[in-house]
């Protein structure tokens, strides 16, 4: 039992939009294919993944020292303990190897990627959809049958009005969302808050409403946007000082009456863990929003909320980054809070798999084995093509 190939390929997702901290003229990201030597109706198994939104491609590391790696390693020390799978453990193991400790950001995006995909190829070994299979291993899925999904949106658009903004909103409730965030900070605060109101005016309550400043406030905006937005009582304010300004973002927690959502620019388990030490989060009232494929992946999730639990934080407070099925998987898999969702942007990569229904603000739980990319056609004909055409 050994993989075959591993391979990489950049895509674009360009869209007209922007948020406060950037905009998305250039955006790339890294579809990965791992192809094994287990046979299934005929056909090599195959792992996919790709590394979210919002971090460009990064293929040149994985195919430098990243794949080569895991290609070079003696077969039987890839798998588990079983020998009848692969272990995501030890493939990481070998992916960081000569690592020097620190530096996550420069790498962790694409070893995460390349982990998700792992887990793609473990869970369709095991015939199971991924969340079972990290269910068993890592507990935390309670009886769910559905779970709660907002829609990821609200940027900055060309030509942009509160008229479209109200339709974007409407779009969304009539896809069966029910929750919605829009972006803050691309603008002056006296034209950001008529967005907010009018993003509210289509819904019923401001718990049905985030808004994300994207990390780019100072003290005198995060403090001046928080006092603003206080009336509405929305349901988080994410990332309202620079990401790592743990000082500034204790302050901002102290001063705001609701909660915050930060994370998507955590990298590494120590990132989490200082976060919950000195950034003034409160665990049963704010939210985490790490993003798994761009934080050395699954295994490292697992150990964030697991240290997060230490200090106090319950998984519901877990809200991941990034609409896409490998962190739906997740979600249900570990027991996590809720999940974003992407319509009408990134192309094939919004929305989930056919087999994920939206219905009344909740998802339903996919049954395709593995992650799933196979029955999510759009987004499958590009992963199809990552592979050399000798090996599809
Ligand atoms: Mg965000």
């Amino acid at each position: 039992m050994k993989i075959t190939s591993m391979a990489e390929m950049p895509v674009s997702i360009r869209v007209e939009m922007r948020s406060a901290g950037l905009d998305w003229s250039e955006m790339t990201s890294s579809l990965v294919a791992i192809e094994s030597d287990v046979i299934r109706n005929g056909r090599p198994l195959v792992g996919y993944a790709f590394n979210s939104v919002g971090r460009y491609a990064c293929g040149e590391a994985m195919r430098s020292r990243f794949f080569p790696r895991v290609m070079s390693a003696e077969p039987g020390s890839l798998l588990d303990a079983s020998g009848s799978n692969f272990s995501a453990e030890k493939v990481l193991n070998h992916l960081m190897l000569r690592e020097k400790a620190g530096g996550h950001a420069e790498r962790s995006v694409a070893i995460g990627t390349i982990e998700v995909a792992m887990w793609d190829l473990i869970a369709k070994v095991e015939g199971k959809p991924l969340w079972a299979v990290l269910n068993e291993r890592f507990g935390g899925k309670d009886d769910r049958l559905k779970i709660p999904a907002y829609v990821g949106g609200g940027w900055y658009r060309p030509n942009d009005s509160l008229e479209r903004l109200k339709d974007e909103m409407r779009q969304n409730l009539d896809l069966g969302y029910r929750m919605m965030k829009v972006k803050v900070g691309g603008v002056p605060l006296d034209q950001d808050i008529p967005r907010v109101e009018a993003a509210l005016s289509v819904l019923d309550s401001g718990t049905q409403l985030a808004v994300d400043a994207n990390g780019k406030f100072n003290k005198q905006s995060s403090l001046a946007y928080a006092d603003a937005l206080a009336p509405y009582g929305l349901a988080w304010y994410e990332e309202p000082t620079d990401p790592a300004d743990y000082a500034l973002m204790r302050e901002v927690a102290q001063h705001y009456p609701h909660p915050i959502g930060v994370g998507e620019n955590l990298h590494s388990t120590q990132d989490t863990v200082n976060l919950g030490l000195y950034a003034g989060l409160r665990p049963t009232f704010d939210y985490i929003q790490i993003d798994p494929p761009q934080c050395y992946g699954i295994g490292t999730l697992v150990r964030s909320v697991e240290a997060l639990e230490k200090q106090g934080w319950s998984r519901k407070q877990f809200w991941p980054h990034g609409g896409n099925m490998m962190n739906l998987h997740m979600i249900i898999g570990l027991g996590l809070g809720g999940a974003e969702a992407f319509n009408d942007v990134f192309g094939p990569f919004a929305g989930f798999a056919d087999d994920v229904r939206v219905e009344d603000g909740f998802l339903s739980l996919p049954e395709t084995p593995g992650i799933g990319f196979e029955s999510q056609p759009d987004l499958f004909h590009l992963f199809q093509k990552v592979l050399p055409t000798s090996q599809r």
